[in-house]
């Protein structure tokens, strides 16, 4: 299953951003209610690996694309059979969940404290009528469903709930099998789905961006939870506080560059942001690398590759 571009940043800048940022507490916590969310909806995805379908299907996770108004989409899960579609909203929500449908309010009570919630029915429902209109336009008669999964065993359901689609996840085999047996079985060209909403998926940039100025520079050190910087000597990085070694820890500093600030890179933002001060050696460091090389003289720049935090230093032969 894929992160979204948004996890992947928030992941990068939790190790990256200054201690003292005003930001960098709301920014830890902002990463652990994306893990929350992509643990949920690994449970989601294990349960629905298990499940027996009575016919052929095709499960989108994490489906992101971009509406004619402009607005974002970012679906859970998109379950396609022949006969429906159901778009599934994975919640990791703990304490007692209450909804006063009158007033779309969704709230919970967790530690004798009262919270409101942005309300996942609501926000699932419009999913719906996006889908259900580009199924309009592409002319496809098909009913779409919902439902809002809570991954977390512990959480209670108050009965306030109770008429609404919303249910742990040992309830999603029960729900496909009930649509299965409820629904019209008017046989809808499912592959031609599948192919609209594989044009249709948009992998969305991540919510924010960030100066270089707030981050922390230098190669840091795994070993030390990103807290201090390796030092470069003769081939080899060596943390300055636990004195871990380490070659390859330079296409992890470079996966971070791509990921907070771009995939261009000249050789003196190298240095900068690895905290190499030899012209000379980054010199060297760059070409062995083997990234790719454009433009000339002063306008000279490497492209840092996508999967660059797979790359090992293997090719090397000697060291500096
Ligand atoms: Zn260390």
């Amino acid at each position: 299953m894929q992160k979204s571009k948004h996890y992947l940043y928030t992941e990068v800048l939790a190790k990256r951003i200054l201690p003292g940022d005003m930001e960098a507490s709301a920014i830890q916590q902002q990463l652990h209610r994306l893990e929350a969310g992509f643990a949920g909806e690994m449970k989601l995805k294990q349960t629905l690996s298990d499940h027996y379908f009575k016919t052929d299907h095709h499960i989108f996770y994490n489906f992101e694309c971009m509406n004619d108004n402009g607005f974002s989409h970012q679906m859970d899960t998109i379950l396609v059979t022949p006969y429906f579609i159901v778009i599934f909203e994975v919640k990791l929500l703990s304490g007692v969940l209450f909804y006063k449908p009158a007033q779309h309010e969704f709230y919970r009570i967790h530690n004798e404290k009262r919270e409101n919630f942005r309300n996942p029915l609501d926000q699932v429902y419009r999913h719906q009528l996006f889908l259900e209109q580009c199924l309009r336009k592409w002319q496809i008669t098909i009913p779409v469903y919902f439902a809002v999964v809570i991954a977390n065993q512990q959480a209670v359901l108050d009965e306030s709930l109770e008429n609404f689609p919303i249910f742990h996840i040992s309830g999603v085999p029960n729900f496909i099998e009930n649509l299965y047996r409820n629904t019209a079985k008017s046989h809808a060209n499912m592959n031609l789905i599948v192919a609209k909403l594989k044009k249709l998926y948009q992998s969305l940039p991540p919510r924010r961006s960030i100066s270089l100025n707030r981050l922390k520079k230098g190669v840091l050190c795994k070993e030390c939870d990103y807290e201090n910087v390796m030092v470069y000597h003769y081939g080899t990085f060596t943390c300055g506080a636990c004195r871990a070694k380490s070659r390859d820890v330079l296409f992890e500093t470079l996966y971070h560059y791509r990921i907070l600030i771009s995939e261009k890179i000249t050789n003196k933002q190298f240095r900068e942001f690895c905290g190499i001060h030899s012209l000379q050696a980054a010199s060297k460091l760059l070409v062995r690398l083997g990234l790719e090389r454009h433009g000339t003289k002063k306008g000279t720049y490497y492209i840092i590759p996508e999967k660059i935090s797979e790359w090992k230093r293997k090719r090397e032969r000697k060291s500096l």
